[in-house]
């Protein structure tokens, strides 16, 4: 159960700004493509913690009158995304405690991969749970931790946990950021236009309300939000870092600097090198949408093939709940994405998308695009086969459930029915995001893990 939470999911904090609330809430929306499940935000007005957070999108989470309710210099926030099992309110995020110091919340992106261990441990010596997420546990660290001060119970708590996690801790007074040894998931640090501070899973939310992007927070980096002061960095951990490469291919927005680079420039570096080792003749290059998008323009520019927009994708459709037959799961997948039958009829079409998971997307876009009369459809993947699960904050399923660990390329090629099918190779990826040394999590394609 534990290993399902916490996945996909992004902070925010806010520290020194007069509407820190809204602030948080702005961001959020920015960064509401990394989990839709819920959405909370707590402040401090300096005596008290105020929390909100609810299932849904953060427009549904908040209005005006809610926000306001939010108040003081300092707001901390979160989205999360969950796949399996607990969608309860308590597992939204932040997670908030009264304990002997005064009061916190905490927000949290990243998985914990020694989770289940610390909390049997705590459950040993009379702790009582009250969610499902691992992020409580640091709570029950930080509560239980011998040192006196704030700070030394969070430098505390943080070494008795492992994996991935970017954090941010929320006091009456204080502000505190701090990313894992290995950095797994990004964060970002900026400044308020008319004062204060950010900091953010991805840049985006900073360009929406007008900060500017200092730096990345550092591997084994905690910060230190005071009033009145610049922030104030301590090394917890030596730095080794090993950044996921999957928010450069799927999960972060385009318009985000991660790690230091664009995130766009990244993917169309992606789609340049796919057209080198993986061409083929056709007449138009199409994405799949939105992912596919910056990797299928590199892929039209290096190889000159005419880039085209074959498929239309409705952003207004959520969850369908219609499902049963067959019928039903190919019209879900319609109402989502469409063929533009003008463009595509009696084409050769390379398909672009970022990755195959389960296979079932790919094969439902070939048989459409061929239903629309295509040619030809050639599918290209702008990463390799993703082949092993992860356990560092991406929500990917079981091992079983990964078609690329249970078929060969040519038998996922006859799978979803395309005319061929290439990925993008290891070497290429890392090549594409500029890794110099190996500093990059590449385990959902490697299975090569490092905790
Ligand atoms: P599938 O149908 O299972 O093969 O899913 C492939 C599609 O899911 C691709 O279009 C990807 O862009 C998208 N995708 C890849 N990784 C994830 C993820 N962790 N969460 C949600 N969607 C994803």
């Amino acid at each position: 159960m534990l290993e399902n939470m916490n996945e996909k999911c992004a902070v925010v904090g806010i520290f020194g700004h007069k509407e820190a609330s809204k602030l948080a809430y702005f961001s959020l929306h920015a960064l509401q493509h990394r989990g839709q499940e819920a959405a909370g935000i707590s402040s401090s007005d300096g005596e008290k913690l105020h929390t909100i957070k609810d299932r849904g999108l953060v427009m549904r989470v908040f209005n005006e009158k809610k926000l306001s309710t939010l108040s003081g210099k300092s707001a901390i926030g979160h989205t999360r995304y969950s796949t399996a099992g607990n969608d309860s309110i308590l597992d939204a995020q932040p997670v908030f405690a009264r304990y002997d110091l005064g009061e916190m919340a905490i927000v949290h992106n990243g998985n914990l991969t020694n989770a289940a261990e610390v909390r049997n441990k705590l459950i040993e010596k009379g702790a009582i749970f009250q969610t499902f997420m691992d992020t409580e546990n640091l709570i029950h660290l930080i509560a239980k931790s011998e040192k006196k001060q704030l700070l030394d119970r969070i430098v505390d708590a943080v070494q008795r946990i492992e994996g991935a996690f970017s954090l941010v801790f929320l006091s009456r007074t204080k502000m505190f950021a701090m990313r894992d040894r290995h950095g797994f998931r990004p964060l970002s640090l900026g400044r308020i236009a008319n004062g204060g501070y950010v900091v953010a899973s991805e840049t985006c939310a900073f360009d929406l309300i007008g900060a500017e992007f200092i730096r990345d927070v550092e591997p084994g980096e905690l910060l230190i939000f005071e009033e009145d002061k610049a922030p104030k960095s301590i090394k917890v951990f030596e730095p080794t870092p090993k950044r996921c490469i999957f928010e450069y291919v799927y999960f972060s927005r385009p318009d985000s600097k991660v790690f230091g680079q664009s995130v766009y420039q990244m993917r169309k570096n992606m789609g340049k090198e796919l057209a080198a080792i993986k061409p083929v003749e056709a007449d138009m290059v199409i994405p799949v949408p939105d992912g596919g998008v910056p990797a299928a323009i590199g892929y039209a520019q290096a190889s000159g093939i005419p880039y085209e927009m074959g498929i239309m994708r409705n952003h207004y459709i959520g969850r369908t709940f219609i499902e049963p037959t067959q019928e039903m799961r190919d019209l879900k997948v319609k109402m989502k994405l469409s063929p533009m039958t003008d463009i595509i009829k009696g084409k050769r079409v390379i398909v672009i998308d970022d990755s195959i998971v389960r296979g079932t997307t790919s094969r439902r876009i070939v048989k459409m695009l061929k239903e629309a009369g295509a040619s030809e459809v050639h599918m290209r993947i702008s990463s390799p086969p993703t082949t092993d699960p992860c356990y560092y904050g991406v929500d990917t399923p079981d091992k079983e459930k990964l078609i690329a660990a249970n078929m060969s390329i040519d038998e996922i090629c006859e799978f979803i029915e395309a005319d061929s099918l290439a990925y993008l190779d290891e070497t290429s990826l890392l090549k594409s995001v500029n890794a110099t040394e190996d500093n990059y999590c590449t385990a959902c394609f490697t299975g090569k893990y490092i905790v």
